[in-house]
């Protein structure tokens, strides 16, 4: 299926104008991002948004309605052309891990290594096992593993015919928080380790932050923003990327000047330059780590919420004219449900929207 015709890229896997879905129905649309060599990337959005289909698409599962999928500069999918998924030395971590229950680990890691000689099997099986830390465990049955030993040995088997990309579809979501957190990590390290590109399906922001160099938002089968964690955070591209990433809530505000907004929570200036005119009416992203308590601060909001969350406590403040906003504060900062707070805003960015977006 390779196109002649088309330009070497520098891209590793290019998406262009995708459109696919079910039965006559589109749930993806114009779907456009690259992803480059050696590089993770992310799919970010709530369920149902659309994450799955694309790696469906992706790994040729599903057919093109538009668009174009290349991979190292050629072409995989295109309407009406799609190669087979064992034809595009792509791989596939699964939310359940979908190991074969009447194999070992070794089996496991070594099914996809038919066409090695005995030798050479096993010794790319033992190099896995090694890289995943599970060289122990080789003839051990999966059902005598862990979740996270499981999701080990299911990247150490989607690893084994060296791909050009693995695909992971909500690989930690079986697993308890902590344990998500620092299998990320370390497949993040083992990817990197191995220079493999990879794109993750998650719809917990903070897995791809962890794990992922560019993160694609998608709301309702189309991408929001594509773009590193940090510009996610502090730069995002519209409301629903500005709520949907971090936490915090919106107040009113009226425009200044470009970097200045008054709000019930005094001028909030940021280092952002906004196109509108003075008097414009916006709304202004007030995140919990913008809030800062300061004893002499005339702004003294009334705690109306209070979650304790050990090391810190996230507060839900209300002013009189019922704004409301939250700030997390160091747990060591105690005040009761009721109590007024003196607090100032101290936001090193300023994102805000004009209100009739
Ligand atoms: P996500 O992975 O973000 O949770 P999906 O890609 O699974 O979302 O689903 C996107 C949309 O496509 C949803 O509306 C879902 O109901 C629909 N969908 C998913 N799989 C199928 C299918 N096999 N047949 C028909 N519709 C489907």
């Amino acid at each position: 299926m390779t196109s002649g015709k088309t330009p070497v890229s520098d891209w590793l896997l290019e998406v262009n104008n995708l459109a696919c879905g079910y039965n006559g129905e589109t749930v993806v649309h114009d779907v456009n991002f690259a992803l480059g060599h050696g590089d993770i990337g992310c799919l970010l959005g709530p369920s149902g948004c659309g994450k799955s289909t694309i790696l469906r698409a992706l790994a040729g599962f599903l057919p093109l309605k538009s668009g174009e999928i290349r991979l190292q500069s050629r072409d995989i999918s295109l309407p009406g052309r799609t190669l087979a998924p064992e034809k595009r030395k792509i791989g596939m971590v699964f939310q359940d891990y979908a190991l074969f229950p009447h194999l070992t680990v070794a089996g496991n890691v070594g099914f996809g290594l038919k066409h090695s000689s005995r030798e050479e099997r096993q010794q790319k099986v033992m190099e896995l096992l090694d890289l995943v830390h599970l060289k122990d465990l080789a003839h051990n049955y999966p059902h005598e593993l862990s979740g996270g030993q499981q999701q080990r040995v299911a990247l150490a088997r989607a690893l084994a015919p060296e791909p050009t990309l693995i695909l992971l579809d909500e690989p930690f979501s079986n697993l308890d928080a902590d344990l998500r957190r620092r299998l990320s990590l370390d497949v993040r390290e083992i990817l990197k380790s191995l220079g493999i590109s990879a794109l993750l399906v998650t719809h917990d922001q903070q897995e791809a932050f962890a794990m992922c160099d560019q993160v694609a938002v998608l709301r309702a089968g189309r991408i929001q923003q594509w773009d590193e964690p940090y510009n996610l955070y502090h730069e995002p591209a519209n409301r629903f990327v500005a709520g949907f990433i971090g936490q915090g809530g919106f107040i009113p505000g009226t425009a200044m000047g470009p970097d200045a907004i008054d709000s019930e929570l005094g001028v909030i200036r940021g280092n952002r330059a906004y196109k509108w005119p003075s008097g414009t009416l916006v709304d202004v992203l007030i995140r919990p780590d913008d809030i800062v308590y300061d004893a002499d601060s005339p702004l003294q909001p009334r705690v109306v919420e209070k979650t304790f969350a050990g090391t810190s406590t996230l507060y839900r403040f209300k002013l009189s004219d019922e704004t409301e906003f939250e700030a997390l504060f160091r747990s060591h900062l105690d005040f009761h449900l009721g109590e007024t707070v003196p607090v100032r805003v101290e936001a090193d960015h300023l994102i805000a929207f004009e209100r009739s977006e």
